[in-house]
């Protein structure tokens, strides 16, 4: 059983009635400090010229912000726009870490059940390895616009590798959807949730699945409907036809039903279930949960510290 806990949201910030806004380069100042161990390291090629060297120093930085704080990417803060809903999600496994998830909405308004359903999930997804694993999910987005699968050709439910760099897991209108989900579990939503964490997980067991469960590289690839080049097949069974097309699909979908509906993985693919045991151990810890719902001018957005302190290197890149 869960006991709730009150987390200590500082929703103090958010009084004002400004439309919130991210925060962006000119915010920033960047100065350049060689002995603070937590500075930026950056490099920069050696032949420049000292003229150069400012504006190279800064391109490198705006860079390599860009690829790890996702609000700072004007790519993604184009796609995304404002989110209109932030669910903030606060567990806390057994007497030690505490883990925060933010679930930012992009798009229409997430029904209770939703919510539900993420934070049963965060919470199941806790318990793997002492909270290790949901570690490196920080974000989950729900977007508004759909796009195309390009296993399927078909819209596509969620996304998590094109955010694998800032800890983040995206949900697609599509995938919304409380019908049943293509491995039979109850309601595609939970599961699509599900799917998109197991991916994150799974990069590191991909290997030894693929050894496991007898996934082979094809001869000649072959063209999905999507179209994307299918390079392996297996002969083997899996929890779906989607996980047919792919080893990290395979191991992703089985990871859904591993954490929403353990008994029937064990059931109807026992190897399966052995492995995801083995690798990804629910532990019976009590996680204590709390989420919290903030919308329009209270939603907080991430920021880093205005001030970055960077140290440049000039070593040759080969
Ligand atoms: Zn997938």
């Amino acid at each position: 059983m869960a006991i709730y806990f009150l987390s200590m949201i500082n929703t103090s910030e958010a009084k004002g009635y400004r439309p919130k806004e991210y925060q962006n380069f000119d915010d920033l100042r960047f100065v350049c400090d060689d002995d603070d161990p937590n500075a930026v390291v950056i490099n920069i090629r050696p032949s420049l010229s000292d003229d150069e060297l400012e504006r190279a120093i800064i391109t490198a930085l705006k860079v390599k912000l860009a690829g790890e704080c996702w609000w700072l990417s004007d790519k993604i803060k184009n796609e995304l726009g404002l989110p209109k809903e932030q669910t903030t999600i606060t567990a806390r496994i057994g007497e030690a870490d505490t883990i925060e998830v933010d679930v930012y909405n992009f798009g229409e308004s997430l029904s209770d059940q939703h919510k539900a359903q993420i934070v049963n999930i965060i919470m199941t997804a806790a318990r793997i390895n002492n909270g290790e694993i949901i570690k490196k999910v920080k974000y989950i987005f729900i977007g508004k616009t759909d796009k195309q699968n390009e296993l399927t050709g078909e819209l596509t439910s969620g996304e998590a590798t094109l955010r694998n760099n800032y800890q983040a897991i995206q949900i697609y209108p599509h995938g919304l959807r409380q019908d049943k989900h293509r491995t039979g579990l109850p309601s595609s939503f939970e599961a699509t949730v599900a799917h998109e964490i197991g991916h994150v997980f799974g990069d590191k067991l991909l290997a030894d699945w693929e050894n496991e469960f007898g996934w082979k590289k094809v001869e000649q690839a072959v063209i999905a409907p999507g179209g994307r080049a299918i390079q392996k097949t297996t002969s083997q069974p899996c929890v779906s036809d989607y996980a047919a097309f792919d080893p990290a699909e395979d191991l992703s979908d089985s990871v859904a039903v591993y954490l929403l509906d353990p008994e029937v993985l064990k059931r109807i693919h026992p190897g399966k279930f052995k492995f995801l045991e083995a690798h990804l151990p629910i532990l019976s810890e009590v996680v204590h949960v709390k989420s919290e719902n903030k919308s329009g001018v209270d939603i907080k957005l991430p920021s880093i510290d205005n001030t970055v302190k960077y140290k440049v290197t000039r070593k040759k890149i080969m």
